[in-house]
């Protein structure tokens, strides 16, 4: 029924089916426990892991597949289509692209040491940016690493880090040089690669709506001792590096709600076709029909835009503007699709059973992170149309 634009080639739909047939493996029934349970989907990691799917864009030379972002985003598609929804991306979502930045800012020794890990799922990593007092205005981040001979000391405070209960490795932006000493507040932030070391880096779960798989928390660093080989490229470099790879990360972002998006609508069509009320199925009523016609437009519209944004950063194009769109569309289609879905269901959208309401649950954070919709219309405003 659904159309799948990103898998336009052969290559692109061997992508999609051999990742959808390891996903298929997890039905409904499975990702409801875990939610219900708040555990971590370890046996899928290791299926993905196994099958050298956390490998799609990382550089041949070091165990990966050498793919694009394109490919990366059709895997990424699937997982979101798939019965474990946002939970199943953000438990591997990490790897697939997070650690864009050691691809092409570490050294060669780096690479080597830490890649083929993660590729393997052998390391396990988490992104450690957000902070409570500076949220998206990033440059304001207060944990400080100070450099002592060959190694830094960490001391700060992160929120909402993903997977730090899992994770042995954190991707670290700290700042190293007090920001009244730069002269521009991007500058003096580093990035590190740092290990999780329990003796000074304590994790507490936030309790939070749904996605209940994959934990995010607080994360306190009290004199985190980073060796000076950890750091990801130059010292005060780290938020350029970051920046890096918001593109890349906005592309596979929105190809995740695309995929959960239209898991939400194949549900509803099928409710809508079985369920028969006033002696007809309710997707016989246009007020049911229509809805559900309308996020199918858009879901394909935002995955049209979603595919032109990947082809584009694939063939080193610019591709901001595009991506930052397709990532808005994309939200609101799926935030829409799902919504819709919970509707159609009725009563039983708000029961557990149909499965919908965890949709819905983890579909609101995608309005959220990792971009809220109100920056991507902040930077398409200034960006594009000269204003703000
Ligand atoms: C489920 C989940 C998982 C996450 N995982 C991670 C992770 O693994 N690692 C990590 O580092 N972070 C993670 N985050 C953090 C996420 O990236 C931030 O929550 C997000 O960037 C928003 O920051 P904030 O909550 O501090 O919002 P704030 O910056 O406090 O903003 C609050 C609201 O104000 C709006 N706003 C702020 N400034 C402006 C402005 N100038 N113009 C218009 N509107 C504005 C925002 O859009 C938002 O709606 C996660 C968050 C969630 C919910």
């Amino acid at each position: 029924m659904m159309q799948e634009a990103l898998a336009n080639t052969p290559e692109r739909q061997a992508v999609r089916d051999a990742v959808r047939a390891i996903c298929d493996r997890y039905d409904d029934d499975y990702w409801g426990e875990l939610d219900r349970t708040h555990t971590f989907p370890h046996e899928f990691c290791r299926d993905i892991a196994a099958g050298g799917w956390l490998g799609i864009a990382m550089p041949a030379e070091y165990g990966g597949s050498g793919l694009g972002v394109t490919e990366a985003s059709i895997m990424m598609q699937v997982v979101g289509a798939s019965a474990g929804y946002f939970a199943a991306c953000s438990a591997i979502h990490i790897n697939i692209f997070g650690l864009h930045s050691i691809v092409k800012h570490g050294s060669d020794a780096q690479k080597r040491e830490w890649l083929p890990k993660v590729i393997s799922g052998e390391i396990r990593a988490c992104f450690g940016v957000t902070e409570p007092d500076a949220g998206l205005d990033t440059t304001r981040i207060k944990t400080r690493a100070v450099r002592r001979g060959d190694h830094y000391v960490v001391h700060g405070q992160k929120i909402w880090t993903s997977t730090a209960q899992q994770a042995h490795k954190i991707v670290l932006l700290a700042r190293t040089t007090p920001l009244e000493e730069c002269a521009r507040p991007t500058e003096g932030l580093t990035l590190f690669f740092a290990d999780k070391d329990p003796r000074t880096v304590k994790v507490t779960e936030i309790p939070k709506m749904g996605r209940h798989a994959v934990n995010s928390n607080q994360v306190f660093y009290d004199g985190l001792e980073i060796p000076v080989e950890h750091r990801i490229g130059e010292e005060g470099q780290g938020f350029r590096y970051i920046l890096d790879s918001l593109n890349p990360e906005r592309i596979l972002n929105a190809a995740e709600v695309l995929g959960m998006g239209r898991r939400a609508l194949d549900k509803a069509a099928r409710y809508a076709a079985e369920r028969v009320v006033f002696g007809r199925p309710i997707g016989k009523n246009q007020a049911i029909a229509h809805p559900l016609a309308e996020a199918w437009a858009e879901l394909y519209a935002a995955e049209l835009m979603t595919l032109h944004a990947s082809e584009l950063y694939d063939s080193g194009k610019p591709c901001g503007a595009e991506a930052n769109a397709a990532k808005l569309l994309a939200a609101d289609a799926g935030f829409k699709a799902c919504d819709r879905a919970i509707r159609t269901h009725g009563g039983m959208g708000y029961a557990a059973e149909y499965h919908v309401e965890r949709y819905f649950r983890e579909m609101v954070a995608c309005q959220l992170a990792p971009v809220s919709r109100e920056m991507i219309l902040n930077f398409l405003s200034e960006r594009q149309l000269g204003l703000l």
